[in-house]
């Protein structure tokens, strides 16, 4: 039977775009597949001070060097949201939400995304005062009352750069202890228009004209604001694969040395897989190192 492809790689994240890099130089027959932007969670860091070559750069610039990359080697990417794969044991299919694929091999690097806090109106206010990217979505609240929920470094990061933007910044942590570095707690400490809360939850999101008009805290505290930035972690996104059982450890997928899942030909990189470093450079490090064992196995 010929397949339509000999891999297909789901998610143009980092991870996904340096095996793309890797397949096209060793010359196999790929589809890339994303279901929105390239460059993933890289599109909401600030600025970004550790990965190798590269003294500081925002995220979003460093994924568009990456974009011109896949550009000058000629890798188109499919904008196709994948929402389940069959394992025929010989081929599997994808099956996209415009498309099906046959394919010999699968990588999936579709890394995280962030953990919401599961209050009734949140969904129906994304991009209505609700928000994961200060970075993205800072600039619509210029001169407002934002809030930052979380204690770790990206809430704290956020808070920071809020408050070059907003009129005042308030950090909502549910305990006393932040987890960020110290040095980025400090910086956000020396900000007049930073607030910190400790020891509260938000338990309501109020509404007024369809937008977030104010929050409500467990000690029935309200807080009037327009912005709400959700910064309280992130989960692995696997939740388009209905057919095929991988074995997971909370929802992380697991894999061996060489990248492969417990589904044969099936292997995966990124922040999807259980591990102890979810940065670019592991990221990007994993991505060539399946992108090689999906050229040893085609071999
Ligand atoms: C705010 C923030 C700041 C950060 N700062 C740093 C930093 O300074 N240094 C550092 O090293 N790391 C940093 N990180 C971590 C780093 O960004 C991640 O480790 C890395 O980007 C993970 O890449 P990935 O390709 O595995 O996954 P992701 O970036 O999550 O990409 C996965 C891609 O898959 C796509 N996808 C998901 N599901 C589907 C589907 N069903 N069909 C099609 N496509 C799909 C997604 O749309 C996405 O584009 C930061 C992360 C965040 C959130």
């Amino acid at each position: 039977m010929k397949l339509d492809f000999d891999s297909i790689i789901i998610g143009a994240g980092v991870s996904g775009m340096t095996s793309a890099i890797y397949l096209k130089r060793a010359g196999i027959n790929f589809l890339l597949l994303e279901q929105n932007y390239p460059g993933g969670q890289l599109n909401r860091a600030d600025k970004v001070k550790n990965y190798p070559g590269i003294v500081e750069i925002d995220g979003p610039s460093l994924v568009m060097n990456m974009v011109n990359q896949l550009n000058e080697l000629d890798i188109n990417i499919n904008y196709e949201q994948v929402i389940d794969i069959e394992d025929k044991i010989e081929y599997k299919i994808v099956h996209t939400n415009k498309k099906d694929y046959t394919t010999k091999t699968v990588l999936l690097t579709t890394g995280r995304i962030p953990r919401e806090l599961g209050l009734e109106n949140e969904k129906s206010l994304i991009g209505k005062g609700i928000s994961w990217c200060a970075s993205c979505d800072g600039n619509f609240y210029k001169e407002k009352s934002v809030a930052v929920v979380g204690g770790g470094n990206t809430a704290i990061g956020d808070a920071t750069y809020l408050s070059n933007i907003c009129k005042k910044v308030y950090v909502i942590n549910r305990t006393d202890h932040f987890r960020a570095d110290a040095g980025i707690l400090d910086k956000a400490k020396e900000k007049d228009n930073i607030c910190f809360i400790t020891n509260r939850i938000v338990t309501k999101l109020n509404i007024q004209d369809e937008k977030l008009s104010s929050i409500e805290l467990d000690n029935g505290e309200i807080i009037e604001l327009s912005g709400l930035f959700e910064a309280i972690g992130s989960i692995p996104n696997i939740n388009y694969l209905k057919s095929i059982s991988l074995v997971t450890d909370n929802n992380y997928i697991i894999v061996d040395k060489d990248l492969k899942t417990s589904v044969d030909g099936i292997y995966a990189s990124g922040d999807a897989i259980k591990k102890d470093l979810y940065q670019i450079v592991t990221a990007t490090g994993e991505g060539a190192l399946a992108a090689n064992s999906i050229i040893n196995y085609l071999n």
